[in-house]
């Protein structure tokens, strides 16, 4: 008989690893106990020494799906304990140590169950096990247990209940844990609202079929479906929703219809089929425009839930690829409600597919892709969170109120940052608030006492004002949009020091008062300061121009000394513009590279109008076609107290002295990028002579083309180039920034007390 000590450092809790430790334990034959530490999970365990030896081995190639084991430390102990039984200890340390476990798609043996005819669980939409099924989407409060959850309402029946008591059973301590008999049940309601009789999925699978549009309520919230095979079914999705051009995400059956549609790798293959299960932004095929998508990619993600399994499995018949798309009105957040979705889908949807298991957290889908090979979020909510990004610092109490357009927050405990799911533009009311009950329950759900705010320089950013009806006597910190953005990357990548930042997006309030958005800075977490930028461009009507980009050309092209003629707006509208833009009368000034790129595009499109944020930079992007020659317009640069200033002008004149001589519009759109990467080169060489790492952040860099351009050009020149990979490079991945530059401006005052609402489930 031996005794051992082991540590397990790592993502090792909310993610069933006590259950899993246990289960292992008895299997073995193993006595001792298990418990959390502020670090992991630590273990005592005690029998001869080949089962310990086939624990080892265990821990780390059966370990449940979502944990990341980084360390396992084991320690010989002396003499025997004289343990008799696997016991799971109390919490060690000073508590408020639960992590939650993301919402996770169905583990292989509830999917081999969901097909077995003789199982009791055959077919059932809610099947889950402590390795997967809804988690943080059915969360209330702690500790994590049934009558805290979603679940609260539906007690199990004895079959059920002798599972979640029973050490050998997959469903031993399954707070989700249900069954036909006793768990929530489908229903498929038609356009009236009224509950149609026979089968729920087959009934949405018949309107599917038929070209109609379906409500599927899904684990964060609900979906529009539609056949995605049926071109006039999607354009009528689009119609309805009011959603013009903005790509849709497809739901195919499995990875034979995925491959049908688009080009997948092994790799995003693994991200597809991981049980997190995003969409994946992957290569279309068939690069053309389509109803789905107007550029050459297209995200997909494969059946997340077993509702969504079972309503995309053609073999009872009904489409194989279906559009989702979130079920939410014009710039409020996805529906989670039943009520509310047949109240606000009344003329949009032909039926709906609901269920009775309330959502407590609203959650999107995550959007991701891959990028020289590692993984790249475009936006991370389902399934990703509420999963901590480690950082190298004490993070607790702060909390970083994010930005507005696309607002998250972050919440800092230990050296966990938090970040939120997606939430939306806070200008909405109801974005407002759940931005607002969001930022409550992460405090709740992760027991953070806040200690201080850190929040946008802009004093009428939503998210400003929440920081300051929240601070009271306690600090808070404004921190300049782009230099979060740059601290978000540097601490995206865990970098200590210096660094050089390379900074492009829509807008953000300047120190200056004025609005960047092309920006170079030299800093660290602590101070920055401003080195380049781009020649502010004025927009016509402010927010307006955002919308109508054919005024943002129009301004490029008087700026440039160019004929206003050639701007994608009517005459009379051109005349107007022209009038506000000699008057500077309403007319604020942007050094931003994404209002750049609108103008640009609107220029070389002839389209004067873009239906969603950041169309511009993404529509330039599918325009360049491989193998189109190369060309560069002019690069130049003006000094303007101390600040190196790319001026946009020849650049301007390049690109129409081309659309005039007939050039192809790919060509075009690859040049502009190509000179915009040299541009940035040529601002890195000049202005980073320290050769302090480079930092990729904001929005633009969505953009891969350019991504890819600065990065090995970058490289090439001898830069170390860091990109984000845990949060996304857009306003989304802000507050990770804001966070970092708090944890290094703000010292807190002795330790703040995080364990009052520790309260302890032995299991989870
Ligand atoms: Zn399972
Ligand atoms: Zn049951
Ligand atoms: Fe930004």
């Amino acid at each position: 008989m031996s005794r051992i000590r082991i540590e397990i450092h790592g993502i090792v809790q909310g993610v069933g690893f006590r259950p899993f430790l246990h289960r292992l334990a008895r299997r073995l034959n193993l006595t001792g106990w298990a418990r959390n530490i502020p670090a992991g999970v630590e273990l005592e365990l005690e029998g001869p020494g080949q089962a310990l030896e086939a624990f080892r081995t265990a821990l780390t190639r059966e370990a449940p799906p979502l944990a990341v084991v980084e360390e396992v430390l084991v320690t010989p102990l002396a003499g025997s304990a004289g343990y008799t039984d696997f016991a799971i200890r109390p919490s060690a340390g000073t508590g408020g140590d639960t992590l939650i476990c993301p919402d996770l798609a169905p583990c292989p043996a509830c999917l081999r169950e969901l097909a077995d005819p003789t199982d009791r669980r055959y077919r059932y939409p809610f099947i889950n096990c402590t390795d997967c099924g809804p988690r943080f989407s059915i969360v209330r409060d702690l500790p994590y247990d049934r009558a805290r959850t979603s679940m609260a309402g539906f007690v199990m029946c004895p079959d059920c209940d002798a599972e979640y008591h029973d050490i050998e059973s997959r469903r031993y301590h399954a707070q989700p844990n249900c069954c036909p008999v006793c768990g929530p049940r489908a229903f498929f309601l038609d356009a009236q609202g009224k509950e149609q009789p026979g089968d729920p999925i087959a009934l949405a699978q018949a309107a599917l079929a038929a070209g109609q549009i379906v409500a599927v309520k899904g684990t964060g919230g609900i979906h529009l479906a539609c056949d995605a095979g049926n071109d006039e079914a999607v354009l009528r999705l689009r119609r309805r929703k009011n959603r013009p051009d903005k790509p849709l995400a497809v739901l195919c059956r499995d990875l034979d219809a995925v491959c049908r549609l688009c080009l997948v790798s092994e790799a995003e293959a693994d991200l597809l089929e991981s049980p997190r299960r995003p969409i994946v932004l992957l290569q279309k095929r068939n690069p053309a425009p389509d109803p789905l998508s107007a550029n050459d990619r297209l995200g997909v993600m494969l059946p997340y839930t077993p509702l969504h399994i079972l309503l995309a499995d053609t073999s009872a018949g009904g489409p194989d690829t279906l559009v989702m798309t979130s079920a939410n009105l014009s710039g409020c957040p996805v529906m989670v409600d039943n009520q509310e979705a047949l109240r606000g889908l009344a003329g949009v949807a032909d039926g709906f597919l609901l269920h009775d298991r309330p959502i407590q957290n609203r959650c999107d889908d995550s959007l991701v892709g891959l990028w020289e090979g590692q993984l790249c979020f475009y936006r991370r909510s389902r399934g990703y969170v509420p999963q901590p990004v480690t950082l190298p610092w004490d993070l607790t109490g702060l909390v970083a109120m994010g930005a507005e357009q696309k607002a998250s927050f972050a919440v800092g405990r230990g050296h966990h940052a938090f970040p939120s799911q997606h939430i939306g533009d806070l200008k909405n009311a109801e974005t407002l608030d759940h931005y607002r009950t969001a930022l409550d329950r992460y405090l709740t759900l992760f027991g953070v006492w806040p200690a201080a705010f850190v929040c946008d320089l802009h004093p009428d950013f939503f998210s400003t004002r929440e920081a300051e009806a929240r601070v009271g006597a306690l600090p808070l910190l404004r921190v300049q949009h782009h230099w979060a953005h740059m601290a978000a990357c540097m601490a995206d990548n865990n970098l200590e020091g210096k660094a050089f930042g390379i900074l492009w997006d829509g807008t953000g309030l300047g120190t200056d008062g004025t609005i960047w958005g092309g920006e170079f800075l030299t800093g660290d977490y602590n101070d920055f300061e401003r080195r380049g930028s781009i020649r502010p461009i004025l927009l016509p009507g402010g927010d307006a121009a955002t919308v109508e980009i054919g005024r943002i050309a129009l301004s490029l092209l008087t700026d440039a000394g160019l004929d206003p003629g050639d701007a994608p707006l009517p005459s009379a509208k051109v005349r107007a513009v022209a009038a506000m833009l000699r008057q500077s009368a309403l007319c604020p000034r942007a050094s931003s590279m994404g209002r750049l790129f609108d103008g640009l595009y609107a220029l070389i499109a002839g389209c004067g109008k873009t239906s969603y944020e950041g169309q511009g930079p993404a529509l330039l992007e599918a325009m360049v076609r491989p193998g189109e020659p190369g060309r560069y317009y002019p690069v130049a640069f003006a000094l303007a107290d101390g600040l190196r200033v790319f001026d946009t002008r020849p650049l301007v004149r390049g690109v129409v002295a081309d659309l005039h001589r007939g050039i192809s519009h790919a060509a075009i759109a690859r040049g502009i990028l190509d000179t915009l990467c040299r541009m940035a080169v040529n601002q890195c060489a000049v202005l980073n002579r320290e050769k302090y790492p480079v930092v990729l952040s904001g929005g633009v860099f969505f953009n891969r083309y350019l991504l890819t351009g600065i990065t090995r050009r970058l490289r090439r020149a001898g830069f170390p180039v860091l990109t984000h990979h845990r949060v996304s490079p857009g306003d989304e991945g802000l507050c990770l920034g804001q966070l970092a530059i708090a944890a290094a401006r703000l010292p807190r005052k002795g330790e703040q007390d995080v364990s009052c609402r520790s309260a302890e489930d032995p299991l989870h």
